[in-house]
């Protein structure tokens, strides 16, 4: 893996935070190339608007056309075949939250490789945003692979930060994908209902 930083040379810290998250998620998770991208992209109108976004992955399944210089050397980089971009936005937040940003990237490189079929997830969430005290989650953050990746982010930030730490920052903070002061508790009743097979396949063993 290959952990780039652009401008050159910043972000040391958060370098080193990629390197102790992925070695803790194992090979299965491994990227090929993680982009700290120090840019501004706010009134950016030339490039994808996913650079608007906290992060995305990117695979050379994806488009190359319409994005930065920087980011196309990688793109173009025949050895990069696996990339999480994260945004400067991510990379100046606190370390729990840049965590969770990691990890739900690097889940859909999982995702990608085991090419996991998530229509149980599809069903389950459907039944649990029935009840009353989630009506009002919005419905566009609830792709399944979206949330199956937020499960595995919310788990790898209870392994690595602890239970009680990842309890007080869900408290505090709301999550950028979907800022609302229920989401975690839903992902926490979804990651409950689903099969035990799966919610294994879920669950990090260090
Ligand atoms: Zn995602």
């Amino acid at each position: 893996m290959e952990v780039v930083v652009y401008p050159v040379g910043s972000y040391m810290n958060q370098e080193s935070l990629v390197d102790q998250v992925v070695d803790f998620l194992g090979a299965e998770y491994r990227p090929t190339h993680v982009l700290l991208d120090g840019e501004d992209y706010t009134h950016a109108d030339t490039v994808l608007e996913e650079f608007q976004d906290i992060a995305f992955y990117w695979n050379r399944e994806r488009p190359i056309n319409r994005v930065p210089s920087h980011v196309l050397a990688l793109m173009e980089d025949l050895d990069c075949h696996h990339l999480v971009w994260l945004s400067r936005k991510a990379i100046e937040e606190e370390d729990i939250l840049f965590t969770w940003i990691l990890a739900h990237e690097l889940r859909h490189i999982y995702q990608a490789r085991q090419s996991l079929s998530l229509r149980f997830l599809r069903r389950e969430a459907q039944n649990i945003r029935c009840q009353p005290k989630y009506l009002g989650l919005p419905s566009g953050p609830m792709n399944p692979a979206e949330l199956d990746s937020d499960i595995f982010a919310m788990r790898a930030c209870e392994a690595l930060f602890g239970m009680s730490k990842l309890a007080e920052f869900t408290a505090r903070r709301r999550l950028p994908r979907c800022p609302f002061i229920t989401y975690p508790g839903y992902l926490r009743d979804l990651e409950q209902s689903i099969p035990i097979a799966h919610r294994l396949a879920q669950t990090l063993v260090p």
